[in-house]
C-alpha cells in the first residue's frame, strides 16, 4: 500500500487532526444508528494509546458553508462518549482551538462543530486548509466515505501535514485492493439496483476487470430489451439499448462473461404479496413487470460463485424492499455469506441500498467486508481515484 498507517507515526504528545465520517442517521433529534461512530472508535483509541491528542473534524448534513443549527454535531457527543468509553470536549469554533482554555488543553478527546459550517471547507480553500493544519501536527484520514470529495479537511489538510490512514480507512482501503486491484482470480461483480444510468461508468469499468459480471435488478431489464426481449410493464430504460448493447461488446472484447437473468419473476403490481409467477426471461407477459431474478438465475449465480475466488457486490438483484421480491437477493447473498465463511471467497459489498439489502438476507456478517461508503464505493468501483486517498498517496 502507497500510504502511512498510523503504526508508521510517532504521535507521541502530537496533536493529531482526525477527519471521520459520523454522519449519522436522526431521528427526534436523537442518534437512532451509530454504526458509524462506533465504527471510528479503534482509530480514535489507537491514537490515544500512542500518546496522541485527537481532534475530530467532521460534517454533519449540508449546511453549504453556514451555521445550520439543526445540524450540529453536538448530537453525536454522547454516543461517542459511549463508543470511546471516556468524555469528549465539544468545541463550537476553531478560535476555541487556537487559543485554548486550560480544560481544553488537558482534554483527552476533542471534537470540533460541524467543518461544512465553513465556507472554505467544500471550496478547499488554501487558508482555510492552512487554518486547520495549524490547529494540528499530524493528520490522520479515517473518512474513506468522504475521500471522493476533495474538502479542505479530506484534502487541503493532506498536503500540508505529516499524514496517515485510520483504521478504518485502512481496512477500506485494504478491501478494496483485494477485490479489484490484485485480486485472486476468477473474479465476480454482481451489480443489482435501479438504472444503468446511474452506474454506466461503474459497469464499464468492471467489464474490463472482472471475469464475470451478474446484472441483476431494474438494470438487467434494460439490458434484456437491448436484446430485443420483450420486459412488458418492468422499470426500463429504453433510451439506454444502444449504451448497454455497447457494454456487452466491450465485455466479450474484455472476456468478460455477463450474466442476465434467465428466468425471472413477474408481478402485476409493486406490492407486497402481490400475485407473482415465474417466467423464462424470453416470456415477460405484456401486462407485467419482472421485479426479480427466478431460481434457475439463481443457480447459475450460486455456480458463479461457487468457482469464483473474489466478489465485490452492489446493488440488489431484485426489489428486495418487498417479499417475495427480495428471494433472488436473499439466496445469492447467503451463498456468498457462506463461502466466504468457509474461506473460499473473498467479498466485498458496499453502496447504499446494497447494505440494506445484505442486512435483510441476515448475510452482512458472513461477508467478508461491508463497506459503510456509499458515493466513494462507487467512485471506487468505477475506477476513479479519489482524491482524498491519492493525496495520502503523495505524503507517504
Ligand atoms: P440502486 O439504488 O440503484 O442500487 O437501486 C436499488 C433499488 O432498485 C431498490 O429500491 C430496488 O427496489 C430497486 N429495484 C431492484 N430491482 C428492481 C426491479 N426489477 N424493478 C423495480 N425496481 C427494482
Amino acid at each position: 500500500m502507497a500510504w502511512k498507517t498510523l503504526d508508521e507515526m510517532d504521535l507521541k504528545d502530537k496533536r493529531v487532526l482526525v477527519r471521520v465520517d459520523i454522519n449519522v442517521p436522526l431521528e427526534n433529534g436523537v442518534v437512532s444508528d451509530s454504526t458509524r461512530i462506533d465504527r471510528i472508535a479503534p482509530t480514535v483509541l489507537d491514537i490515544l494509546a500512542k500518546g496522541g491528542k485527537p481532534i475530530l473534524i467532521a460534517h454533519f448534513g449540508r449546511p453549504k458553508g453556514k451555521v445550520v443549527l439543526d445540524m450540529t454535531l453536538r448530537v453525536c457527543l454522547k454516543p461517542l462518549e459511549a463508543a470511546l468509553g471516556r468524555s469528549v470536549i465539544f468545541v463550537e469554533t476553531l478560535e476555541a482551538i487556537e487559543h485554548p482554555t486550560d480544560e481544553l488543553q488537558a482534554a483527552d478527546v476533542i471534537l470540533l462543530e460541524n467543518i461544512r459550517f465553513h465556507q472554505g471547507e467544500e471550496k478547499n480553500d488554501p487558508e482555510f486548509a492552512e487554518r486547520l493544519a495549524a490547529l494540528g501536527d499530524v493528520f490522520c484520514n479515517d473518512a474513506f466515505s468522504a475521500a471522493h470529495r476533495a474538502h479542505a479537511s479530506t484534502e487541503g489538510v493532506a498536503r500540508i501535514l505529516p499524514s496517515c490512514a485510520g483504521r478504518l480507512m485502512e481496512a477500506e482501503l485494504t478491501a478494496l485492493e483485494a477485490a479489484l486491484g490484485k485480486p485472486a482470480r476468477p473474479v465476480v461483480a454482481v451489480v443489482g439496483g435501479a438504472k444503468v444510468s446511474t452506474k454506466l461508468e461503474l459497469l464499464g469499468n468492471l467489464v474490463e476487470k472482472v471475469d464475470h459480471l451478474i446484472i441483476g435488478g431494474g438494470m438487467a431489464n434494460t439490458f434484456l430489451a437491448a436484446q430485443g426481449l420483450n420486459v412488458g410493464r418492468s422499470l426500463c430504460e429504453h433510451e439506454m439499448a444502444e449504451t448497454a448493447r455497447a457494454i456487452l461488446v466491450k465485455a466479450a472484447a474484455a472476456g468478460c462473461a455477463i450474466h442476465l437473468p434467465t428466468d425471472i419473476v413477474v408481478a402485476a403490481e409493486f406490492k407486497a404479496g402481490a400475485a407473482s409467477e415465474i417466467c423464462p426471461a424470453r416470456a415477460c407477459p405484456d401486462d407485467k413487470m419482472i421485479l426479480d431474478a427466478g431460481p434457475d438465475s439463481v443457480k447459475i449465480i450460486t455456480q458463479t460463485l461457487e468457482n469464483a475466488k473474489t466478489l465485490i457486490w452492489n446493488g440488489p438483484l431484485g426489489a428486495f424492499e418487498i417479499e417475495p421480491f427480495d428471494t433472488a437477493t436473499n439466496a445469492a447473498a447467503r451463498v456468498a455469506a457462506q463461502l466466504s465463511q468457509d474461506g473460499r471467497l473473498i467479498s466485498v459489498a458496499g453502496g447504499g441500498d446494497t447494505v440494506a439489502a445484505l442486512n435483510k438476507a441476515g448475510a452482512a456478517e458472513g461477508f467478508t467486508y461491508i463497506s459503510t461508503a456509499g458515493g466513494a464505493f462507487l467512485e471506487w468501483m468505477e475506477g476513479k481515484l479519489l482524491p482524498g486517498v491519492a493525496v495520502l498517496e503523495r505524503a507517504a
